[in-house]
């Protein structure tokens, strides 16, 4: 007799996604006629940009509706290649170092399987992106989380951070500006890595998608421009945040010419190509410099981080501060006494707001709450009156 099958324990004992599981939630109560103000999933609330939009459709028009180079358009890539040059100081070569992907989640998927043999071991920070550590175990390796404590300024210790690598390890995750806490790496800190790195002899994977919000002046540096890393650096980036294009799922990733030809490989069997028209609207939004009308998202999002922060930070019971980088207001909620989790069910369920439970993000993130800014200052000014009304309650 052959036993009944199942779905493999690898999937079925997986945790949902937080962030997308949340937004779907507060999608659907939406769908149901229910007004939500939804501070989930880290999505802006200005539309794609007209020009990108145009793009697409004149493509579509053109009857560019078919699949693509596996390792995506040439002038997508030329692109890409283009926006490397003018704003991070990178010399790519369009045929050999860059490969198209479907926003940076399937860039970090493509990337973790090309570096990851069973029982590896990747770095993670702890609070990361709560992806990161899913993906690592789907793919049979090891997720080794590394504290980043608040009385750090959530910012890696070096010792610690070397403390935690082993023979097994062969790759380090690195997000900066950091989702969920806000955090812009210093060249300092960069440094730090990468002296690790070469050390140890270890990849790093690079999730820039925040890099355009970076606050108070601040500049984002990329690691692969740091003496060494060239080599061992996957640069992960996307349209997502920047340009609010998350519904388009278009990215690519920027590595050594021996990483991308085993990426094209793993793009030609799981998706061919990314979808062609996607890749003409990402040819124009990356092939010159942002027009006006998403300069003004990035002053106008720097704005909304600002106040939403300064507001939650006059709630009594609750800590935030403004983050150096990215849309999101890292809140600390310790004082109330209650659970992440608690916070955030109660929360969506009295008041019909909805954001992350910080526990979805590490174990060193129970007592916070991750709020996204950047909607309409009508949902903030409501929403937070709403969050003001729910603490003052409890
Ligand atoms: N990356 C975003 C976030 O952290 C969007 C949701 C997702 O793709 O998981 O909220």
């Amino acid at each position: 007799m052959y036993e009944s099958k199942s779905i493999s324990t690898r999937v079925q004992n997986s945790e949902p996604s937080s962030t997308v599981m949340i937004a779907d939630k507060a999608r659907l109560l939406r769908e149901e006629g229910q007004k939500v103000f939804d501070f989930s999933a880290g999505r802006a609330f200005e539309p794609t940009p007209g020009y990108v939009i145009e793009a697409a459709i004149a493509a579509m028009r053109s009857g560019d509706t078919h699949q693509t180079m596996a390792k995506g358009t040439t002038v997508y890539r030329k692109a890409c290649a283009a926006k490397l040059q003018r704003e991070n100081n990178i010399i790519a070569d369009p045929e050999k170092e860059l490969v198209a992907t479907m926003g940076a989640k399937q860039g970090l998927t493509i990337s973790l399987l090309a570096l990851i043999n069973p029982g590896d071991e990747v770095i993670v920070e702890d609070p990361c992106f709560v992806s990161y550590k899913q993906t690592i175990q789907y793919l049979g390796g090891k997720a080794v989380p590394v504290p980043l404590r608040p009385e750090n300024k959530f910012r890696w210790d070096k010792e610690e951070l070397e403390n935690h690598i082993s023979p097994k390890t062969k790759a380090v995750i690195l997000c900066s500006p950091h989702n969920p806490t806000g955090v812009v790496h210093s060249p300092e800190d960069l440094r730090e890595l990468a002296s690790l790195a070469v050390k140890y002899n270890l990849y790093v994977i690079t999730d820039e998608v925040y890099e355009r919000m970076t606050w108070g002046g601040r500049r984002h540096v990329n690691l692969a421009t740091l003496p060494d890393m060239k080599s061992r650096t996957i640069t992960l980036m996307s349209l997502t945040k920047s340009f609010s294009m998350g519904g388009w799922r278009i990215g690519f990733i920027y590595a050594d010419e021996a990483i991308i030809k085993e990426l094209e490989k793993l793009q030609q069997h799981l998706i061919t190509s990314v979808n062609s028209f996607v890749q003409a609207g990402g040819a124009v939004a990356f092939g010159q410099e942002p027009l006006q009308e998403v300069k003004t998202y990035w002053t106008e999002w720097e704005k909304k981080v600002e106040y939403f922060t300064g507001a939650l930070n006059d709630i009594d019971g609750l800590k935030c501060d403004m983050p150096e980088g990215s849309f999101y207001a890292w809140t600390d909620i310790s004082a109330l006494g209650i659970s992440s989790e608690t916070f955030a069910t109660r929360l969506l369920m009295k008041e019909n707001v909805a954001v992350i439970h910080g526990s979805s993000f590490g174990q060193t993130a129970t007592d916070y709450i991750r709020i996204t800014c950047v909607k309409s200052w009508e949902e903030i000014h409501e929403g937070l009156r709403r969050i003001h009304a729910f603490v003052q309650g409890l």
